[in-house]
Order: structure tokens, then sequence, then C-alpha cells
């Protein structure tokens, strides 16, 4: 099967270029500035844009937190994220106390299923750290689960200073590293102790109990560990200017770190908890969502090639499960849906809206995770021999972000009303046309992806 895509403008981490793409068997097979090879299929992509498949290095399908589960399974979840671009998740495998990793490996494995429509793989999350899942690092390392994830809060999940040293050690002799959440646990349970004890028991008392100082000093100490083992790590879901300005101290200081954030911190601010009759619970997520000053630092890090990745920390809840929460704010399950918003946001807040170039977009989006993640060049690029994963946006379509146009489960949607200038038109998976028009026409395609080792040098400084 040969498709051949005409007159688009392909868009790399470089810049962008007027060329036509031949798509055989599920593979890019050439671009170039014009290809008049038979095809079965043509068609026109005048005016339209098409990126590399976007990535999203952060998502939670099917996890349990706080007594309940998410909403989106990974078929709902793969589904709402094709259908805004995402042909590729990396997910997070759980290992929970008292499980070896292989374990968690097998559990997240069935919880995938058969039935997802795009591309995943597992980063795996240590809980528990023992002589034996240290070996077990060069299992998941040859099963193609190559990153790893770590808490710094959370009493099921975190691991100490200590621990953190020695795995950060064990993954840079490995060829991996991991990305951690980074918040000073001890503080935070101390001011939600202190929250309680003053009666403030609704959503707006959660960003007062998880400051964005604890933030950054959690980055911080992280960074000075990662220095004294001589290790990369990544700081995952980057809220605001202070964690940043550590981020860049660190790098000065000859720190290798990579940085993540996601669109909830850019196109929300902490007003929202403030919202009346419990609304502001729709919006509780760990770290919490911070203030405008914080979003433009986070834009200008972004095109300062600071932020190397934009994910979505995808982890959706209903409406009812959010009530879980009415009478005490810390019992709200955290985290919010956005895994099918990420690109069309990009697109039209970011490119459209002239923040950053689509070169930049590509980067965060596809290029950088990629690379990071050990999917390139299978992913990550328009390139002869790379999956013919392409997303087509159309810069004159318009579309109204709504709970009753999400494809999520979610039964909210967290950019009600917003317009967006440009979206998602088409997405191809492997060659194969899974979303037209913006809506989704093919599911169920997605395959695991057994994942290399990272191969990634951080650049600054890219407009
Ligand atoms: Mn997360």
């Amino acid at each position: 099967m040969k498709i051949l895509l005409k007159n688009g403008t392909l868009v790399s981490g470089s810049g962008s270029r007027r060329e036509d793409l031949l798509i055989e068997d599920g593979r890019i097979a050439m671009t170039a500035p014009s290809i008049t090879a038979e095809a079965d299929v043509v068609e026109d992509m005048t005016g339209k844009i098409l990126f590399p498949g976007f990535i999203d290095g952060h998502t939670h399908m099917d996890l349990h937190v706080g007594g309940t589960v998410t909403i989106d399974d990974f078929a709902a979840g793969t589904k709402a994220a094709i259908s805004g671009g995402t042909t590729t998740i990396v997910d997070f495998g759980t290992q929970y106390h008292g499980e070896s990793l292989v374990q968690a490996e097998k559990n997240w494995f069935e919880k995938a299923g058969s039935d997802n429509s795009c591309d995943y793989g597992f980063h795996m999350s240590i809980s528990e750290w023992t002589p034996s899942v240290k070996d077990e690092v060069d299992i998941m390392m040859a099963d193609g689960l190559t990153t790893f994830k770590l808490y710094m809060t959370y009493p099921d999940m975190m691991l100490n200073d200590g621990e953190i040293y020695e795995v950060l050690k064990k993954l840079k002799e490995a060829g991996s590293f991991a990305g951690v959440h980074c918040e000073n646990a001890p503080v935070i349970d101390a001011l939600i102790r202190e929250n309680k004890a003053a009666g403030n028991l609704g959503p707006a008392a959660h960003p007062a109990s998880r400051p964005d100082t604890m933030e950054a000093e959690a980055v911080h100490r992280l960074l000075v560990i990662a220095k004294e083992a001589d290790a990369p790590v990544m700081v995952v879901h980057t809220t605001n200017a202070k964690a940043l300005r550590e981020i860049e101290a660190a790098r000065r200081d000859g720190v290798t770190v990579y940085c993540e954030t996601c669109p909830q911190y850019l196109f929300l601010d902490k007003s929202v908890y403030e919202k009346p009759d419990f609304e502001g619970a729709k919006y509780v997520c760990a770290p919490p969502l911070r203030n405008p000053e914080d979003q433009e630092a986070l834009w200008k890090a972004i095109r300062d090639g600071v932020v190397d990745i934009i994910s979505t920390d995808h982890c959706s809840f209903s409406w009812e499960q959010r009530l879980l929460g009415k009478d005490d704010y810390t019992k709200i399950p955290g985290g919010l849906p956005g895994v099918e918003s990420r690109g069309n946001l990009i697109w039209s807040e970011g490119v459209a809206a002239g923040r950053i170039s689509a070169a930049c977009a590509c980067r965060v989006l596809s290029e950088n995770p990629a690379r990071l993640f050990g999917l390139y060049p299978q992913k990550g690029t328009l390139s002869p021999g790379s999956d013919a994963d392409i997303v087509v946006i159309d810069p004159e379509k318009t579309k109204i972000l709504t709970a009753a146009e999400q494809v999520s489960r979610a039964d909210y949607c967290v950019y009600e009303g917003k317009e967006l200038h440009g979206c998602v038109d088409r997405v191809y998976l492997r060659g194969q046309l899974c979303v037209e028009d913006g809506k989704v026409v093919k599911t169920g395609l997605g395959r695991f992806i057994k994942r290399g080792k990272p191969d990634y040098e951080h650049k600054e400084g890219l407009a």
C-alpha cells in the first residue's frame, strides 16, 4: 500500500519545508520537493502542516488512585490520545510494595490488553529498592522498558534520598535515567495538617498545601543527589519559575537534567481552585496549578530550550469520582484528563498564537520525547524508514473544546469553551488513517513498542 501526501509543509525539530511524502507499507519511504511515484492513494496537503506523530511520555491509564481507578483504561485513553495526534504514549508501569519489577511489568501488560488505538510503551515506577529490584533493572531494559520513574512524595511510592542516589547510579550504569516527581513530602504533610486544623477542607486548600517552594526544594535536592551520583535525571511536570531556576542552576553546575512540563501548567492557573460548588475539585493534581507568572516563565523556558518535553500527566476521573473528596480535599483523586488536547493546544496557543515556532513544537511534542525515551528514529521524525506516524494540522480549522465532544470518558473538560485556531485534521498511525476530520475512524491498531536506550543530548537556545 502506497500513500502519497502532496504539497504539505513538513515540520522537523530544526525547521519546516514544503515537500511531498510517500508512505509505503506503514513506513515513510521518501520525502522530496516533488514525488511522481505511482501510489494507491494521493492526497493533496496544500496548506496543511505535517508533524511526526506526537509522543506523550507521561500518561496514567487504568491507574488506581485514592481508592478508585482512572476512568480511562488503555482502550479509552489511547483512543483519546490518537484523536489529538498522539500516536505513542509511554505510560507508567508501577511496582507496588511487595512486588518485583517483573510482576509489575506483567500487571501492566495485562492492563494494556489488546485494544489500543495508539502505540504504547511503559516506564517502570520503582517504589521499593532492594538488591533483587536492582538486578531487575537490566531485565526491564532488555524488555524495552528503558526509562524509570521515582517519587519523592506519596507514602506508598516514595523512596528516600539514599535510595534515590543508588537508583540513579544503577540507571546510569544501565544506560537509562529516571523521571522524578519532586515535592517535599514531610513539609506538605505538615501543611495539610495545618489546613485541616484550621477547617480548610475544600479544593482551595490544595495549592496552599503544596507550594512552589516545596517543589523547588525537592528539585534542588534531587539535582544535588544526581550530581553526587554523576547520573542524568529528569524533572517531570515542572510547574513554576523557582523550580526552573533550580534546573538551570544545576545545568550550569554540570548536572545532566532533562525538564518536562504539561499543558495544564501553561493554560490554567490556581485561581480555578476558588470556583464555587466544589468545582475547583476538577483541577486537583500534584503538583498543583500555579500563578500566571509561572506560566510565562514556562513559556520562556520552552522557547529557550530549557524545557525538553511537554507531556500531559493524563490521569482522568469523572465528576462523581471527584466527589469522593467533597468533605476533605485530600481525598479528591488527583490528576487531570488531557491526553487528547495537548497537540491542539500547543498548536493553537503556542504556534498559531506566536509564542513558539512549529519547529519548537515539534521538538517538545515529538522529537525530544522520541530521543529521550529510546524511540528515535522509529518515531519522532518524518524521515525515510521511520514509522509513518503523521499528524496533519489544518491551520484554518477552528474548534471549541467541550466535554460533549471529548473522546476521553471524563465527563468534564478542564479547557471547556476554549477556541482552537487550527487543529488536528488527520492522524496516520504506521500509515493507517486513524483520524479524519478530527474524528477517530479506526481503533485498535496500537502496538507495544520495545524501546531502545535513551539517546539524547540536551541543547539550549534553539528558537
Ligand atoms: Mn504522573
